[in-house]
């Protein structure tokens, strides 16, 4: 990736800043990976040196880079090598154990296999494989897969024996091992039950051969760049994938910033801000491209029977789900970590999560009366009146949109005809007050920005009908969400609007989200991604 130091004369286009008037321009000039002007044709050309390299945008519309402030992007790394699973295409679970049988057939014995993309729920038998279904198929490997909300998975007999879970071992902290009526496992586990075999499995991937590992990396984010994504954030990273970044970083192989979101010692494990080893890895210090100083939370599960809600009946309130911690134990935690000046994402998917973290995140700024950045990532189960508080605090919501089109109908039921729970009610944190960003949450949904801000804005469930479509937001908050608004939840100022001084990290897309039909946002092509002023995505004529 070539860093050109010299100038970028971009003219005649549709030029979204997204600054804080909402500015639209038609010209703009990089200069040394910077933005130097944005105006009319004429004053950015009088800005620019004579020998700046011209480029006419042909009436096409340019928006800063789009910052994927949520996805997992070192757990979807690996999907090359690992199995596709995924549901669709693949209809059966017959189809399913073919794929799996087939990939494994070419392996070592005793190589670790993961597979991904699969939705148990979209396949014709609505089930998920047994372990003995597994064990026929994948008889000499140890054997992982994940669900694609990354919540569930399914072991091998070879799989469960590498990680020491047998019949006998008790259900961990935060998780379940699942077990037929005769007391033997099934092979499916549970939230933090998959904890071992997600380390196990990635850390044997990225030990075969790091070089690859770091290839891969480099691969996934290039599909990013695909899509005008210039900036990510990896929702969970763990020891061994900060080291993976840091490779890929001190390689020259990140084409774009990473915001490193630092878990516990597993997936789902509770973090330690007090721990040695982990303050060290969250506060490396941050490169032009990798930034930590995050820890991330995960306050409620989505197994058993759906995130932490409260429902209100008859003037009743009711808890339904499971939540990984008590109330006490995030504010707790959340302290800590501000206190160590550590800042946070904490995961709250229902509305009692929701107030825990509202709760946790009022005793953080009491108790450093600073103006950190705190984030609550999800929120697909929320009153609005949650809002006032979130915008009161300053609280960065970093919501999954793109998910309203595949799962609004299982957020839908998770809230079980309380009215006053909206699914994703992102008018109304809008409204309140609150800064909202859109994220992925990729490998659970899309990681297009195009389709998610469609999602946003029309609310259609893919099988017909809408989801709460009074919660739809306008075309220019959209672009805000995936712009400006990720920019401050991921601590990255110079980037996410297009003013002079910030990154020179652009999209060129070939019509403009905010003037064509809301059907068609869905379908808009990036045709060229610049990072740093840097031409990293060039769509084929
Ligand atoms: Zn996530």
């Amino acid at each position: 990736m070539a860093q050109d130091a010299g100038e970028l004369l971009f003219t005649n286009g549709v030029i979204h800043s997204v600054d804080a008037l909402d500015s639209t321009h038609s010209a703009l000039l990089v200069r040394d990976g910077r933005i130097a002007a944005v105006g009319s044709d004429a004053e950015v050309r009088a800005a620019a040196s004579p020998g700046a390299q011209a480029v006419d945008l042909g009436g096409r519309t340019m928006t800063p880079g789009f910052i994927d402030a949520h996805n997992h992007m070192s757990n979807a790394a690996f999907e090359p090598i690992s199995v596709d699973c995924s549901t669709p295409p693949l209809e059966t679970l017959g189809e399913v154990l073919a794929a799996i049988e087939a990939h494994c057939r070419e392996l070592p014995d005793g190589q670790w296999v993961r597979g991904f993309g699969f939705n148990s729920w979209q396949t014709r038998e609505h089930r998920n494989p047994t372990r003995g279904e597994l064990d026929e198929v994948a008889p000499r490997n140890p054997f992982f897969l994940q669900e694609s909300n990354v919540h569930t998975g399914y072991a091998n007999s070879l799989a469960l024996a590498a990680v020491g879970i047998d019949a006998c071992t008790p259900d961990p902290w935060g998780g379940g091992i699942e077990r037929d009526e005769r007391g033997e496992l099934t092979g499916t586990l549970f939230e933090a039950a998959t904890n071992l075999l997600q380390t196990a499995s990635w850390g044997a991937y990225a030990a075969q051969d790091w070089e690859r590992a770091i290839g891969l990396i480099e691969r996934k984010a290039r599909e990013y760049l695909a899509l005008g994504i210039t900036g990510i954030g990896d929702a969970c990273v763990l020891e061994d994938s900060a080291r993976l970044y840091r490779m890929t970083d001190e390689a020259g192989r990140l084409p774009l910033t990473v915001q490193q979101l630092q878990g516990g010692d597993h997936f789902f494990a509770a973090p330690d801000p007090r721990r040695a080893d982990f303050l060290e890895r969250v506060r490396e210090g941050d490169t032009r491209l990798l930034r930590g100083g995050t820890m991330k939370v995960f306050v409620d599960r989505a197994y058993p029977d759906g995130p932490g809600v409260h429902l209100h009946h008859d003037g009743c309130t009711t808890h339904a789900g499971v939540n990984f911690y008590s109330p006490r134990e995030v504010r707790e935690l959340a302290v800590q970590a501000a206190e160590l000046d550590v800042d946070l994402a904490i995961h709250g998917m229902g509305n009692c999560a929701v107030d825990s973290v509202s709760d946790a995140y009022e005793a953080v700024r009491r108790a450093t009366g600073d103006d950190r950045v705190l984030r609550l990532e999800h929120a697909f189960l929320a009153e609005p009146a949650q809002g006032r508080r979130l915008a009161s605090l300053g609280v960065d919501l970093v919501s999954n949109p793109g998910l309203i089109h595949h799962d609004g109908m299982a957020f839908d039921g998770w809230r079980r005809g309380d009215a006053g729970i909206k699914v994703l009610p992102l008018r109304s944190m809008i409204d309140a007050g609150v800064r909202v960003s859109f994220a992925s949450d990729h490998p659970c949904g899309t990681t297009s920005p195009a389709e998610i801000m469609w999602s946003a804005v029309t609310r259609e469930f893919y099988l017909g009908g809408t989801v709460d479509p009074e919660e739809a937001v306008t075309a220019r908050e959209a672009l805000r969400a995936y712009t400006i608004n990720p920019a401050h939840a991921s601590s990255r100022a110079a980037e996410g609007s297009l003013e002079p001084g910030k990154r020179a990290n652009l999209a060129v897309l070939d019509r403009d989200p905010l003037a064509v039909p809301a059907s068609e946002i869905r379908g808009l092509v990036v045709e060229q991604t610049y990072v740093d002023g840097a031409l990293v995505h060039a769509l084929a004529e």
